[in-house]
């Protein structure tokens, strides 16, 4: 059986085919405009439909990389149901390699947004008209800011079966349960009653190979799992820990930050973290682990102000005990075919 055509903005995208659709979205004061530009896969027979967006703080560009390899694979294909890509939704953001839009708004905190209010409440608008109220199933991709990295986790409301099925599907090691922000994208789906995840990895601008592999692995697992494509047979896979909570580690001092342990590691309570000392060595402190779990984030700027969130430990359901959960993965992903294409 054959689908009806998909509807977005003034275009109709017929059964089976692929379509790039410009959303005007904006005019700019150069006689121009700022589109919301989506990829549309419309599938032959009907079965659910998925967004998948980035680039809502326009520095984070792993995201962007991921989604760039995700349409590229022939997998697609044998689509069921729709698939619309947004790589970039902010893209004024992305073009000025900043989280924000022009107006210094973060795009993340406007939603819904509204049709005649700011540019980024507009665009907020926009997308929860023609691609949230399109889409049943939604993935939103985000990397650290502010010069903080995080190792490949999902956030996403657990305590929701139908969330959890597919945040563990998705395969990143860690599953955050984490609160909703206000004005997020994730608070304004979630209230249409749309089971958002949000994947977290890497840093802003910059793309970390682990981080872009584990996403769009994850995509494509996800797209399975709701029969958006043809089941594969599980090959093992790495585990996927819960994480219940999670806490930053503050600088204790104002310095300069030592060699210090890696995203992914898994740290006792009472582990050294790092040292911060000031440029003669003759203040130094410790920083420690204030709880046992996972590094999920750290700042990578080795430069701090007393008070600076340096560390994201999350603690972890289950028995992690001297795992490594990053080199698991990167074993995982080095032996599949989830490669850079060569050029
Ligand atoms: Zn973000």
């Amino acid at each position: 059986m054959k689908q009806e055509p998909f509807i977005i903005g003034d275009v109709e995208v017929a059964a089976g085919s692929r379509v790039t659709v410009d959303l005007p979205a904006a005019d700019l004061y150069i006689h121009t405009g700022m589109n919301l530009t989506a990829h549309v896969i419309h599938g032959r027979r009907p079965g659910p439909r998925l967004f998948v967006s980035a680039a809502l703080h326009g520095d984070e560009i792993n995201g962007v990389e991921i989604v760039r390899r995700l349409l590229k694979r022939k997998v697609l294909a044998s689509l069921k149901g729709t698939l619309v890509a947004i790589p970039v939704v902010n893209s004024l953001g992305f073009i000025h390699q900043s989280r924000y839009l022009p107006d210094r708004r973060d795009l993340n905190r406007v939603f819904p947004g509204s049709s005649n209010g700011s540019l980024a409440a507009r665009l907020a608008h926009l997308f929860m008209e023609e691609i949230a109220a399109r889409c049943p199933h939604g993935i939103d991709l985000h990397s650290g800011s502010n010069h903080r990295s995080n190792m490949p986790h999902i956030r996403a409301a657990i305590d929701d079966e139908q969330t959890r099925r597919l945040a563990s599907a998705f395969g990143a090691p860690v599953v955050v349960n984490a609160k909703i922000l206000d004005g997020s994208l994730r608070e304004a789906v979630s209230e249409r009653g749309i089971p958002v995840l949000l994947y977290e990895a890497g840093e802003a601008l910059r793309f970390d190979e682990l981080s872009i592999r584990t996403g769009m692995r994850g995509i494509l697992a996800v797209m399975r799992t709701i029969g958006m494509l043809p089941q594969k047979e599980r090959k093992g896979g790495s585990s996927v820990f819960y994480s219940p909570t999670s806490k930053w580690v503050r600088a204790p001092i104002s310095g300069i930050v030592g060699s210090r342990v890696r995203t992914g590691a898994v740290v006792g309570k009472g582990d050294l973290l790092c040292m911060v000392s000031d440029p003669y060595g003759e203040v130094e402190e410790e920083v420690r682990a204030p709880l046992s779990g996972v590094v999920l984030g750290r700042l990578e700027l080795p430069l701090v102000y007393r008070g600076d969130a340096m560390f994201h430990i999350a603690v972890l359901e289950g028995d992690v005990e001297g795992a490594e959960l990053i080199e698991a993965l990167a074993t995982e992903l080095s032996q599949d075919d989830y490669r850079q294409p060569s050029p």
